[in-house]
């Protein structure tokens, strides 16, 4: 009898490795590893989530009349030798785990690692592409082939709608009056029925309106009318192309606009799938890239001490409460006042990873050292995504209800995202001028007659920003 090993990121009952299988030749193992849990400080929902769908996984299996060996360990190793000798299988197989150092341990603990089927395209076929492209990596030609190969949103050999990409209809900030937003608990399911009822959901309520205002924050609404289907996806609960599936129909049946559907569809078979390409080409070397010598550590506002800059304090009370945040929260709250102060590019891969209920490395790594801090030095982006208070007062409600004021860039109320977006030009000065798309926004650095002062402000917020008291 052989062993299909199932990792906590795999619980799904189409994975490669269980293909085929059949109660009579193949018992299951899945570890809980105290050293794995133990690893970082995890969100306690994102610990409970996980344990608690392996363990409803492991229930489906046993349904089916599969011997599941759900076993607790003081690491994996030690779990896989204590399954070794309780039932010495013949042969021990695993999917290919999704971070790198889980391959390396499947080789050295002598499992035969399976070609993974979680995304659409396999990091190998990624690799195939880039080298293809002599390296040029842009993630728009990326997903225009993947919507051709795959066949999404597309009318023969055009595009669905006559266009490829209808981001700029996609970032309208919040309606005036905040909007009505549908709202659901904010409870996450460890089952995949579960996880499927908030695709169903998702799709025939939300999606008509994904698209408009997915840019947006509201300090009342954490949710608006994103999916929060990604911890299902990424622990293997639901398959991108169930959901790609279904977006489709609805979009065929005439529910759904295109900007929503082609929106949604790019972020799950484009930069979802394009992410997790980039990390597997770029591992190991990625994690440790730190380009513009960011040096601060995590500021205490990310970890628990109480902030006057409300977009900030609205975030991370998601976290705290949900362990989410929305992709802007994430990408121009969050990552933005990293780039901006010069957080170390690991400290902030670390605790996102940590704190988000679908957080994991291959997540985190690009989207964090590649988009959010550039600390790949624009390999990935070819402009760091700094902004400062102007866009967050556009793109959301907080700025009304904060202690600073978001046009203003010196003075003790003076917003800290623009202060420190100004000086943080003035840092990377000679990096960014040979940078063309960056070559307006230092100009405009350069034609600041208060650059002195501002830099000033910019000292005394970078201090108290690692006292805490911001
Ligand atoms: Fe955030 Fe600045 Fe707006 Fe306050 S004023 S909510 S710190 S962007």
């Amino acid at each position: 009898m052989r062993t299909v090993w199932v990792l906590g990121d795999q619980l799904n009952r189409g994975i490669s490795s269980l293909e085929g299988c059949d109660p009579a030749g193949t018992r299951i193992l899945m570890v809980h590893a105290r050293a794995k849990i133990r690893s970082k400080g995890f969100h306690p929902l994102r610990l409970a989530l996980v344990r608690d769908a392996m363990t409803a996984f492991a229930g489906d299996l046993r349904a089916e009349g599969f011997d599941v060996d759900e076993r607790e360990a003081a690491g994996f190793a030690a779990g896989l030798r204590a399954h070794r000798r309780a039932f010495g299988p013949g042969e021990v197989v695993a999917m290919e785990p999704m971070s790198w150092d889980g391959l390396r341990m499947l080789e050295r603990l002598g499992v035969r690692a399976v070609r993974a089927n979680q995304f659409l395209c396999h990091y190998e076929d990624f690799a195939s592409w880039a080298a293809e492209r002599g390296g040029r990596l842009r993630m728009e030609d990326f997903y225009r082939e993947q919507r051709r190969r795959l066949g999404y949103l597309m009318d023969g050999d055009a595009p669905a709608g006559g266009r490829w990409n209808l981001d700029h209809e996609n970032r309208d900030p919040p309606p005036r009056d905040g909007g009505t937003w549908r709202r659901v608990a904010p409870g996450w399911s460890s089952t995949r029925r579960g996880a499927l009822a908030r695709l169903r959901s998702f799709v025939a309520h939300d999606l008509p309106r994904f698209g408009t205002h997915q840019d947006a924050m509201l300090d009342d609404e954490w949710r608006l009318a994103h999916a929060v289907i990604s911890p299902y996806l990424n622990l293997g609960m639901i398959h991108p192309r169930e959901v790609c599936d279904a977006v489709e129909e609805a979009y065929r049946a005439g529910a759904v606009p295109i900007a929503s559907a082609e929106g949604f569809i790019r972020q799950v078979i484009g930069w979802r799938e394009y992410v997790w390409g980039v990390y597997w080409l770029r591992m190991p070397g990625m994690r440790d890239e730190n380009a513009l010598g960011a040096d601060r550590p995590l500021p205490p506002a990310l970890t628990g001490a109480p902030t006057r800059m409300r977009c900030v304090a609205s975030a991370v009370e998601g976290v705290e409460r949900r362990a989410y945040a929305h992709h802007i929260q994430r990408l121009m709250v969050l990552g933005n006042l990293g780039l901006l102060a010069g957080v170390r590019p690991s400290e902030m891969v670390d605790w996102m990873w940590e704190s988000f209920i679908d957080g994991a490395e291959w997540v985190m790594i690009p989207n964090v050292i590649g988009m959010a801090l550039h600390a790949d030095g624009g390999r990935m982006m070819t402009q760091p995504y700094a902004a400062g208070g102007a866009y967050i007062n556009r793109m959301s409600d907080h700025c009304g209800g904060c202690a600073y004021d978001p046009k203003r860039r010196t003075g003790d109320d003076a917003c800290p995202f623009t202060t420190l977006y100004w000086d943080f030009l003035a840092r990377h000065e000679e990096r960014f001028t040979g940078n063309p798309r960056m070559a307006r926004q230092v100009q405009g650095m350069r034609r600041l007659a208060d650059l002195p002062a501002v830099r000033e402000r910019a000292a005394e917020v970078l201090t108290a920003l690692d006292r805490g008291d911001l």
